[in-house]
């Protein structure tokens, strides 16, 4: 379902409409509330994740239950599409790559190389001159114990590459614990970099059309707790100029990548109001859920709307909201009690389709719309001490 569309400069583009089938790489869920924005327009689904049923797949008109590395099912997977975008950001290269030659992948291949990998993203965004931390490459125990002499204690060393929620981190308080660290470390390469004394992180989702629109997203100031999300408030409680800087940088990176689609950045906010990139994602974000209940347009109808070439929608933000994630520890005395979150009537409940409730995994989310970020965060707050059936459990004993 190809139109020709004539765009701003004249130029003549493709854009795919309703009953076009999109491929996607990754099953979780991002690629499952994408699937709510494309399906509710009639767009066909393609998902490729190797777990039969992945949140996503669940959604889709068709599973593609397959390692990422395999070429023939890559063949396979672009013959039926008409444009191809992912949720996740392990892929290999080469598949990438394989798909581009057949079929436009939005973002492209490129951008993806780059975001995968923290040493390449690092020094792409530090040979542009974005502000980051201080970081170095290490590849031995003794380039970590010089690269942490250089930089100073305490720093972090990470993975350079499939990191994700502080998986592969390793805080480093003293140069003494550096054998001990690489010894740890499951990785050849890694990023070792300063640690940030930040007052606040947040992120930005930006898109950016085929004709080179941007747009981006209100800004989330985001609390994690054990490396993960645990919730984001929106909008992020900044001074104005702060966030001019924070949207500029933003349309700055998406546009120095060329992104077609989204990207996510986040930053750290410096107890002396310096801001620093931490990390991009060119996908939609956890940190961005919050659109899909607060935002004319969401970050996945965007996503949609920029990889196959159409307008981008309004980011307005129609409410102040809070987004809390729930993960499978709540699930430990068996699952939240959710007639809370129902009686509340400002709560939108979301869950993902995950049949086991691990520890540290997301499970879904809720998030609750309120007229100030204030009441927004109490109700999301009390909701959550209100749904943990653990918190009950002690309190009857
Ligand atoms: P990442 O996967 O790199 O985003 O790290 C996950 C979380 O670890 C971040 O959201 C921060 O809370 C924390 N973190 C990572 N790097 C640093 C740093 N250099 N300084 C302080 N905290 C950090």
């Amino acid at each position: 379902m190809v139109n020709k569309m004539i765009t701003a400069g004249s130029q003549v583009n493709s854009c795919f409409l309703p009953g076009s089938t999109i491929g996607l790489l990754g099953g979780g869920q991002l690629g499952r509330m994408f699937a709510f924005a494309a399906r509710r327009m009639d767009y066909r689904l393609h998902v490729w994740d190797p777990l039969e049923n992945s949140p996503a797949g669940q959604m889709s008109d068709r599973q593609y239950p397959v390692s990422y590395e395999d070429l023939n099912c890559a063949k396979e997977f672009a013959q039926h599409a008409d444009v191809i975008t992912f949720e996740f950001e392990n892929i290999p290269s080469t598949i990438l790559m394989e798909l581009e030659a057949q079929r436009p992948v939005r973002p492209r291949a490129e951008v993806l190389h780059i975001c995968q990998n923290r040493e390449r993203e690092k020094n792409f965004l530090s040979s542009q001159g974005y502000p980051l931390p201080a970081y170095r490459i290490v590849n031995s125990a003794a380039s970590l114990q010089a690269a942490v002499s250089e930089l100073g204690i305490p720093c972090v060393l990470k993975s350079a590459d499939f990191g994700y929620d502080g998986k592969g981190q390793f805080k480093i308080n003293g140069g003494q614990e550096c054998e001990t660290a690489w010894a740890k470390f499951n990785a050849q390469r890694g990023v070792v970099e300063t640690w940030v004394d930040f007052q606040k992180e947040i992120s930005i989702v930006c898109a950016r059309s085929v004709d080179g629109n941007l747009c981006t997203y209100p800004i989330s100031e985001n609390i994690h707790h054990n490396h993960i999300l645990d919730y984001s408030i929106i909008p992020a409680r900044l001074d104005q100029q702060t966030q001019l800087e924070i949207e500029m940088l933003a349309r700055n990176i998406t546009e120095a990548l060329q992104v077609v689609g989204l990207l996510t950045i986040e930053f750290f906010l410096t107890r002396d109001g310096r801001v620093l990139v931490n990390e991009l994602a060119p996908r939609p974000h956890n940190s961005g859920h919050f659109t899909f209940d607060a935002c004319v347009t969401s970050q996945f109808e965007q996503q949609l709307r920029a990889i196959c070439g159409l307008p981008l929608g309004s980011t307005k933000l129609l409410s102040p909201a809070v987004m809390v994630n729930l993960l499978g520890d709540l699930w430990e005395k068996g699952p939240p009690n959710w007639y809370h979150i129902f009686s509340e009537s400002v709560a939108k409940l979301h869950l993902y389709g995950k049949s086991q409730p691990r520890s540290g995994r997301k499970m879904g989310h809720y998030c609750v719309l309120a007229d100030s970020v204030e009441v927004a965060l109490d109700k999301a707050l009390i909701l959550r001490k209100l749904i943990d059936r653990r918190l009950s459990e002690r309190t009857k004993k």
